[in-house]
């Protein structure tokens, strides 16, 4: 078999949110990083599942934008709010979702693409793209990581790098390397979004649109549902729908294979049974679905510290705090939730810290877990899984190799406290808890 080499001093392996975050904080701090990602573009759930959220950016309490750095930079250059803005009001009119106190929005997530390659284009005198190209083995001696393996069209890639930082979302890199992880029993259901076009909305359409669901369930042409929840993101007879849930283990992969066949073959029966009896959509077709469908949680790193639901609810203060995070406890059910997406009131924590070692493995000490995949509970990570802090996470995770390749050392022997000082020094402060 042939073999392709290749040489780093930071590899980050999926440029989803956190990897963005990642990948992007090396670079600009000049270290040689490589990014790699198994689609043909970055931005993670925005764009793999075409989900426009940037969730965890606002306290909706205090109306402050408490993450500073790369989404508060994306908000901006998509025309969201001045740079230096620090309060919700100031976000643009088209940024933000009607009624929702909180929810920040990307008007428009093909573009998302377009943005996401500059600004990792931006950095290509320290950055290398690797596009198309999945993590698929890890080798691991004495306690470090030596090299991976990566799958291209060009054959299989060796890669060696001091820093390894997994942003892919399920821990890849960290379950292959042989640190302890935990997955939810049972796992949140996953959701492929799909777009209908030509919709003309009339009075009572949810409602009507919700008993076709309800049909589709009793006749067991569906096993699940939720909503439907629909927004106009990119046009006023545009819906853009959120009401598959599909149960299964996404790190699977003939489950994930599953999920896929699943959430299509049902995306289509709810878009079938609309056009024929809910009015509106006479003239409507299906624009397209996810590309892949949406991985709420699979594998979470059991770490040097593992993040709880106390903590987050009693913003507890951390000495190696290196991000923040603000959003709900945020745990969909393998249920059905006919008009809402939550069949509970859901808990609200103010702007809570993640510490360095939630993003640290006990086994690996040249690697850095960031997004959704850190040490988190399950309650916790429902919470602390959002993009703006996956973002957040991968910054200290970029800011951490930048530091080790400084020293000379692994990342797991970095201070969180230093971590957090350089973020500063560099315009990325951390909101102050109280
Ligand atoms: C249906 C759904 C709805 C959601 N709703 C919201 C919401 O409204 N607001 C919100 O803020 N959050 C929401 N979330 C949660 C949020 O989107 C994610 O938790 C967040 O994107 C996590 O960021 P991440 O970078 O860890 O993972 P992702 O953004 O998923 O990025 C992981 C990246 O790694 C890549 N990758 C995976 N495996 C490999 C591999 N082996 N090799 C190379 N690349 C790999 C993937 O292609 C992907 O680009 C939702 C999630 C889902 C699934």
């Amino acid at each position: 078999m042939s073999l392709n080499t290749l040489k780093t001093d930071t590899l980050v392996c999926g440029g989803g949110c956190a990897g963005l975050g990642a990948a992007i904080s090396a670079a600009r701090a000049g270290v040689d990083t490589l990014l790699v990602e198994r689609a043909p573009f970055a931005g993670g759930i925005v764009t793999t599942v075409g989900l426009p959220y940037l969730d965890g950016i606002v306290d909706p309490k205090s109306g402050d934008i408490v993450v500073n750095g790369l989404a508060r930079e994306i908000l901006s250059r998509m025309d969201g709010c001045a740079p230096d803005a620090s309060r919700y009001c100031e976000i643009a009119e088209s940024h933000l979702e009607a009624g929702n106190q909180s929810a920040v929005l990307i008007p428009n997530t093909e573009q998302f693409k377009r943005v996401a390659d500059s600004l990792l284009v931006e950095c290509s005198d320290n950055l290398r793209i690797l596009y198309n190209a999945s993590v698929c083995d890890v080798d691991v001696r004495e306690g470090r990581i030596e090299g991976l393996s990566v799958a291209t069209k060009g054959g299989l890639y060796k890669i060696n790098a001091r820093t390894i930082i997994d942003t892919t979302g399920d821990g890849d890199v960290a379950y292959l390397a042989g640190s302890k992880m935990e997955k939810s029993n049972p796992l949140m259901p996953m959701t492929l979004h799909f777009r209908i076009g030509n919709v003309r909305p009339t009075p009572n359409m949810k409602q009507a649109m919700q008993r076709e669901c309800e049909q589709a369930v009793q006749a067991g042409e569906i096993a699940l549902f939720y909503g439907p929840h629909f927004e106009y993101h990119f046009a006023d007879n545009e819906m853009d729908i959120h009401a598959i849930r599909v149960s299964g283990d996404a790190s699977d992969p003939f489950e994930l294979t599953q999920a896929e066949i699943t959430g299509r073959r049902e995306s289509w029966i709810m878009f079938e049974r609309w056009k024929s009896n809910v009015p509106g959509f006479e003239n409507a077709y299906f624009v397209s679905s996810g590309p892949y469908i949406g991985v709420r949680e699979t594998r979470r790193l059991k770490g040097r510290y593992q993040l709880t639901e106390q903590d987050i609810l009693a913003n507890t203060t951390f000495d190696d705090a290196v991000a923040i995070g603000t959003w709900y406890l945020d745990v969909h059910p393998n249920s059905n939730s006919p008009g809402q997406f939550q069949s509970f009131n859901p808990k609200w924590p103010g702007p809570y810290h993640i510490p360095y070692r939630s993003l640290l493995p006990k086994e690996v000490s040249n690697l850095v877990v960031a997004g959704r995949c850190h040490s988190a509970t399950a309650i916790a990570a429902s919470s602390s899984r959002v993009t703006v802090t996956a973002m957040a996470m991968g910054e200290a995770a970029g800011a951490a190799a930048k530091l080790a390749d400084l020293m000379k050392r692994d990342v797991a022997e970095i201070e969180g406290s230093s971590i957090r000082s350089y973020l500063a020094d560099n315009g990325v402060e951390l909101y102050p808890l109280n």
